[in-house]
């Protein structure tokens, strides 16, 4: 198979991810980190569902303008949401608990799924372990995408996401720095934690996490 970086891989290998059993896993990274490259990939590569927050709640918002009155999950969860997420804050952990709450118990993520942008404070993390004890259900690993914060900053800046003004991208770093690098502690405890160079080109990336998660 040939991923979406161009790189890669052997249906050998693929089996032999796919053999072992279902893959839960979360990636993590501040603004620009490359989270979504890099879990576009994995997903295709380890044939498990993206589950990525941010571009779940940005098409939430864009369903609301779409149509406003509408009263489906999406809709009600994009009124909820657009107005954290319009100045880079954090929409409230309840809210976010409860969608995960919602999604994980869809059929198609009872065989594994990867967390984009989710958990992002210590106390989802909590949250998401507590939930996937309900389930039955173990994380794998969280991947830390580490990239310097001005590395952040330069790649935020060359995108055009309506929440990626220079003092909205500030903002989101200094939270991503409060909030989320606190969640690398608590993995890390686990023994659940990969950390990556993620200031590299994605192909490195691709492939320095494939050699993590191989062990
Ligand atoms: P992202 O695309 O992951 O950078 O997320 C974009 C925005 O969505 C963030 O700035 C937050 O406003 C919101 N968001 C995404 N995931 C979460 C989460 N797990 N908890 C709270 N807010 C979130």
């Amino acid at each position: 198979m040939i991923s979406p970086l161009g790189m890669w891989s052997t249906e050998p290998e693929i089996s032999e991810f796919k053999r072992k059993k279902a893959m839960r896993l979360v990636i993590l990274g501040g603004p620009g980190a490359g989270k979504g490259t890099q879990a576009q990939w994995l997903c295709l590569y380890l044939r498990v569902p993206l589950i990525p927050t941010g571009d779940l709640l940005r098409k939430a918002i864009a369903s609301t303008t779409d149509s406003p009155s509408q009263s489906d999950t999406l809709t009600v969860l994009g009124h909820q949401a657009r107005q954290y997420v319009e100045k880079g804050e954090l929409v409230p952990d309840t809210l976010m608990i409860e969608f995960m709450r919602q999604r994980l118990v869809q059929p198609d993520v009872s065989e594994g799924w990867l967390l984009e942008g989710f958990p992002r404070t210590a106390f989802q993390a909590e949250e998401l372990d507590f939930q996937l004890e309900d389930l039955e259900q173990r994380l794998d690993w969280a991947i830390y995408l580490q990239v310097p914060e001005s590395v952040l900053r330069e790649r935020s800046l060359g995108r055009s996401r309506f929440d990626d003004q220079p003092d909205i991208i500030q903002h989101r770093i200094a939270l991503f720095q409060e909030r989320t690098l606190p969640i690398l502690e608590y993995y890390s405890h686990r023994q659940r934690l990969l950390t990556i160079n993620g200031n590299q080109s994605p192909e490195q990336v691709q492939q320095e996490i494939l050699q993590k998660l191989k062990g």
